[in-house]
């Protein structure tokens, strides 16, 4: 409905104190579904029982449930941010099995005494992302809660490839990521201080920037392993590590920390490695690929070796467990 037409024609201030009550649960679906183009595999949209949609060889899905105080807090980030973010970290994760998003679903439950506007914003979050990750919504479903809970599912496709899994890392294969490391973290460093800038860690701490077709790039090269790298590079490298039963060794001397990180942590005193090898949220696509296969603009890290006679599967940082200032012994 438009502000100047219909029914619901209100004025712009009468408008913004709308909320989602007066508002009710069919014209608050309208607000996140209205304007969404459907891609050729689309052939039933939202508003019917369920939607319907093609897949080109084996259907990967993922989900992801983002809960208001533990995910995202409404004073750090607002709607928009909240919605980029809800389909950005779920088009990772299908990124990093090498697989081609097709569609998602999106739940939301939300206070009754929520303003329409923070939906409508939301909506064009959930929209813009979901353009960039090349991804359609076709369905979901929309109630009252006493928090905001955002729940995604993504449906993607192999077309063809085999899914690239944790557990395929060999010795002598070759370890690279591709995307940010560490802004992230320093964007949370700087928030908690009650700090704003600089913007473009904040803004990653807001909304990861996914390397949206890293994933498939990474899977027609031949990537033996991989995964988006979510809660901090060391710890999401040992799940490789874990599932593939060698040894990660990173090289501290290929790390290039990227300015908005290095800015940050000359700011807070600390070793900008601290934000590099324990920050998550930035989404990056780590991988495992053979020797002479790594695509071009990937940034190699390190390599994998086999588990010495009892040695445990782990992440190495130049061949010793990483103790940097945040005192992580956690990868001895
Ligand atoms: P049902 O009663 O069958 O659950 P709903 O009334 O909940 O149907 O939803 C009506 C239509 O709107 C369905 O096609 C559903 O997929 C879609 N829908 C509901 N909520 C959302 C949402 N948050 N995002 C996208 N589509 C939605
Ligand atoms: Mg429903």
């Amino acid at each position: 409905m438009d502000a100047t037409t219909g029914p619901g024609a209100t004025s712009r201030d009468a408008r913004s104190m709308e909320t989602l009550d007066s508002l009710g649960e069919f014209a608050a679906i309208d607000q996140v579904t209205r304007g969404l183009t459907m891609s050729s595999a689309v052939s039933v949209g939202p508003g019917d029982d369920s939607a319907v949609f093609l897949v080109n060889g084996s259907a990967v899905v993922s989900t992801d449930l983002l809960i208001e105080g533990v995910h995202f807090r409404t004073e750090w980030s607002d709607a928009e941010h909240i919605g980029r973010k809800a389909v950005a970290v779920n088009a990772a994760d299908l990124e990093a099995m090498g697989a081609t998003p097709v569609s998602m679903v999106l739940s939301l439950g939300a206070p009754g005494e929520l303003p329409t506007s923070w939906l409508r914003e939301f909506a064009t979050g959930v929209q813009q992302e979901a353009e960039r990750a090349g991804i359609c919504l076709v369905g979901g479903d929309t109630t009252r809660a006493r928090d905001i809970t955002i729940n995604v599912t993504v449906i993607g496709q192999t077309e063809g490839r085999e899914p690239v899994l944790r557990s395929g890392a060999r010795a002598g294969d070759v370890v690279a990521v591709k995307g940010r490391l560490g802004w992230a973290a320093a964007g949370l460093a700087v928030l908690a201080r009650g700090f704003r800038s600089p913007r473009a860690a904040v803004g990653s701490q807001r909304c990861p920037q996914v390397p949206y077709g890293a994933g498939r790039e990474a899977a027609a090269a031949g990537a033996t392993a991989m995964l988006d790298v979510s809660d901090g590079l060391l710890a999401d490298l040992g799940h490789i590590a874990q599932a593939s039963g060698v040894v990660i060794d990173l090289d501290r001397a290929r790390f290039e920390p990227d300015e908005p990180v290095r800015t940050v942590a000359s700011a807070h005193g600390k070793d900008p490695m601290v934000f590099i090898l324990t920050g998550g949220e930035d989404h990056a696509m780590a991988a495992c690929f053979p020797p002479g296969s790594v695509p071009d603009d990937w940034q190699v890290l390190g390599q994998v070796r086999a588990c010495e006679s009892d040695e445990a599967p782990r992440v190495l940082v130049d061949g010793l467990p990483w103790q940097g200032s945040e005192g992580w012994d956690h990868f001895a």
